[in-house]
């Protein structure tokens, strides 16, 4: 059997991918996704900001109901690891971690990106709990509050201007004493009366207890250990998108990816190879959400349907 659809990945995009082709009128149609459905979301404690859900709930609380309300119309859950998706002719296959092999007409992936971790003591233990990759997501926690910020490139120092608006104060922590990010977001920060860089100064440990963070230890060059008690720590040393699914054998990208090694797609989620598009957070230019990640996964999924039906007749 050919899948009318294949959809790599079960985060917002994905299971919104699902449940548009599905009840779209896509007939045979797989969600791989390597662990549990709701993707990176569900590590969260807290979710503000996506459109009608008010009250206190958790990013597992938002996202449980979404795989229930896909297979509903019909979405089929393998709950594998995809390792490759590659195409011949009008056919495309889809290995998984196991080496068996699946075969569609048109694939969505839609596999995130993952923020990288610094490597300081404390931080996976308090990620999510005050540690955290996301100011549009977590800054208003603590408005009114300090908060440390890492790294030194154009996200870091974007999201510290960011955070300024809402906390009291800003301290921007940086291994060096030179940034990478853009001159005029480097003009923007120093002339930010909120925020004091912390420079030649790298993360030691981030510490805290049952309720969350309590401050962050940082150390200078000369060794020495300063103490900032903040409630909150951000993470921006660079992000890693998942794009492995789409390094074929001679280690060349399946569709067109730009440098960060985000792939390039139209405003229909189309990527450069016919039937094959990308959602959510690993797709340029993408404000990793997860309300923009469900549209991109809706996008794709009627880009997809159209696909099929032109290729089926
Ligand atoms: P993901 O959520 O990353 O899902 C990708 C899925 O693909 C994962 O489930 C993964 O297991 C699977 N996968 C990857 N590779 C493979 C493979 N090879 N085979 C099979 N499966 C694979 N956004 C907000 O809007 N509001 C918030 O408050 C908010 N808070 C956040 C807090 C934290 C701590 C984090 C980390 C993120 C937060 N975000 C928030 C961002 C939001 O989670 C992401 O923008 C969103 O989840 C992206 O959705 P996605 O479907 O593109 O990718
Ligand atoms: P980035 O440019 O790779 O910067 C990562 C920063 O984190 C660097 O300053 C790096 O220090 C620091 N760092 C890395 N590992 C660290 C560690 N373990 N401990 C402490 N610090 C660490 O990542 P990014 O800022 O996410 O940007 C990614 C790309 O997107 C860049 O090309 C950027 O220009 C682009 N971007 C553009 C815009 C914009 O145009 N408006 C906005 C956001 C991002 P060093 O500097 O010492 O290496």
């Amino acid at each position: 059997m050919i899948l009318d659809c294949a959809i790599i990945g079960g985060g917002p995009a994905g299971l919104t991918a699902g449940l548009y082709t599905t009840r779209g009128g896509l007939e045979n149609v797989t969600m791989f996704e390597r662990g549990m459905p709701g993707g990176q979301i569900t590590q969260s404690s807290e979710i503000e900001n996506y459109p009608g859900v008010t009250g206190d709930i958790t990013g597992m609380d938002l996202m449980m109901p979404w795989p229930e309300q896909c297979q509903k119309f019909g979405l089929k859950h393998d709950m594998a690891e995809v390792s490759r998706i590659s195409k011949d002719g009008d056919i495309f296959t889809v290995t998984k971690s196991d080496a068996t092999t699946i075969e569609a007409h048109s694939v969505i992936v839609c596999t995130g990106s993952s923020p990288r971790r610094a490597g300081f003591k404390g931080e996976d233990i308090f990620f999510g709990k005050g540690v955290s990759t996301c100011a549009t997501c977590d800054g208003f926690f603590y408005k009114g509050k300090e908060v440390a910020v890492i790294g030194g490139g154009d996200t870091a120092l974007e999201e510290a201007l960011y955070l300024a608006k809402i906390c009291s104060k800003v301290y921007l922590v940086h291994r060096r004493d030179s940034f990478r990010a853009a001159p005029n977001t480097v003009k923007r920060v120093k002339e930010n009366e909120k925020i004091e860089l912390i420079l030649n100064s790298v993360p030691e440990e981030v510490y805290g207890d049952a309720s969350g963070v309590n401050g962050l230890k940082v150390k200078d060059k000369d060794e020495n250990i300063r103490d900032i008690t903040v409630p909150g720590v951000f993470t921006f040393v660079g992000n890693d998108v998942n794009n492995q699914t789409l390094i074929q054998e001679d280690g060349s990208f399946l569709c067109d990816v730009n440098e960060q090694g985000q792939v390039v797609v139209t405003l229909s989620m189309k990527t450069s190879v016919p039937g094959l598009y990308a959602a959510g957070d690993m797709r340029i230019e993408a404000p990793k959400q997860v309300v923009s990640a469900a549209g991109d996964g809706a996008v794709a999924a009627l880009s997809a349907i159209s696909y099929v039906d032109e290729l089926l007749g």
